[in-house]
């Protein structure tokens, strides 16, 4: 494989399979309460980013066993899991709450690791150095959603964010011993390939351990659905994207894991590319092209 695969470096730090198992928290995004901006990322739907979550009303506890029921015969007995807080801004909320979901999160049984889902800008140095301590005993990754290098079009999209907070933060994260890895999406409007390239450049210079590629996918109900109807932009084919991702891989340094090559995004919401939603098609063409 060109590449190192989630599948096989979880293989190599954990010995086995591992599957993510989603939990939700008590948590929204500061992009949408109005203290950073409002509407959010104009792709983000009101799930926060996490369709596939699970129901915030559970407890920790009970959300990691209900996610784990749902998959366990796939994966079999000898499967890890890892807890994976997703949707919204998951260190956007005190120190103490993070720390209560952190030690409910490393006291259940079956989970072994954290992967939070954040903002660089709603890390301060107490939120780090909590995640730091648990990160001792308990491996906890962090997951931030740059999706472009780019601060023009980080302002048309709403991230609401400057890029250079992302390099800080993967900076302090990294100086505590803790994983970061960083999104990326190819597609954003206005994104010519050398923007994209940029992006992948920034995550790879700013010492990220991972990163993830999606192809930008429109769901109903956001702002860029809006801009989608009124043809502002129009939204990649399968093969074009993997075009990019083709030549993303090659900037990509020997031992940075490429957790994802593209995602998807829920079918009752998504209005376009419809080819997304084929997932069987596309992990046979992934599978074809870059396996
Ligand atoms: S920062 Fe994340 S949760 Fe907040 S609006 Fe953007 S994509 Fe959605």
């Amino acid at each position: 494989m060109r590449y190192l695969s989630a599948n096989d470096y979880y293989r190599k730090k954990f010995g086995k399979k591992m599957y993510r198992v989603a939990v939700s928290i008590d948590v929204t995004c500061p992009n949408r309460d109005g203290s950073k901006g409002s509407g959010g990322c104009i792709f983000c739907s009101a799930g926060g980013s996490g369709e596939f979550a699970s129901d915030v009303s559970l407890s920790v506890s009970d959300q990691i066993d209900a996610a784990i029921s749902k998959v366990r015969r796939k994966a079999g007995a000898d499967a890890g899991y890892i807890a994976y807080l997703q949707s919204f801004t998951n260190t956007y909320c005190s120190v103490e709450y993070l720390d209560g979901v952190l030690d409910s999160i490393s006291s259940h049984p079956a989970a072994e690791a954290v992967i939070i889902g954040t903002r660089p800008d709603c890390l301060p140095d107490e939120m780090v150095s909590m995640i730091s301590d648990y990160n001792r005993r308990f491996p906890v990754y962090v997951e931030l959603g740059l999706q472009t290098s780019n601060d023009d079009t980080a302002r048309l999209i709403n991230r609401c964010c400057d890029t250079y907070v992302f390099g800080d933060a993967v900076k302090r994260l990294r100086s505590e011993g803790i994983n970061v890895t960083g999104h990326v999406i190819f597609g954003l409007p206005g994104e010519s390939f050398s923007d994209m390239m940029d992006s992948v450049r920034y995550i790879v210079d700013s010492g990220f351990d991972g990163i993830k590629f999606t192809c930008l996918y429109v769901l109903k109900g956001t702002k860029l659905y809006d801009m989608f109807l009124n043809k502002e932009f129009e939204v990649l084919g399968m093969e074009e994207y993997f075009d990019i991702v083709d030549k993303a891989l090659d900037i990509i340094p020997e031992g940075m894991v490429v957790y994802r090559l593209t995602g998807d995004g829920p079918k009752s919401i998504l209005a376009a590319p419809m080819w997304t939603a084929n997932k069987r098609a596309v992990i046979n063409y992934i599978n074809r092209r870059f396996g």
